[in-house]
């Protein structure tokens, strides 16, 4: 199982529009970040539990791809 906690994605501040790079886990966790551009406290809010939504989503893709990535083993076995 790929952990996802420790994907990494951009944010920008409300404040000054900077960019600052959090991890999932942060994100989950709704973690306070300190923007590097302004300083500002930036709380993390996941009001919508769209961590949790995107983890399900990450596990289905995953389990998708594993079951491709199977049934393409088993045609390559076939043709030797
Ligand atoms: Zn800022």
């Amino acid at each position: 199982m790929i952990d996802i906690d420790r994907f990494s994605f951009d944010v920008e501040c409300p404040e000054c529009r900077f960019a600052t790079k959090i991890f999932y886990r942060d994100a989950r966790l709704r973690d306070v970040l300190i923007c590097r551009g302004c300083k500002a406290n930036i709380q993390l809010n996941d009001h919508m539990n769209e961590c949790r939504k995107v983890r399900r989503q990450v596990s289905s893709a995953i389990a998708d791809l594993e079951r491709t990535i199977e049934s393409f083993g088993k045609t390559i076995r076939l043709n030797f």
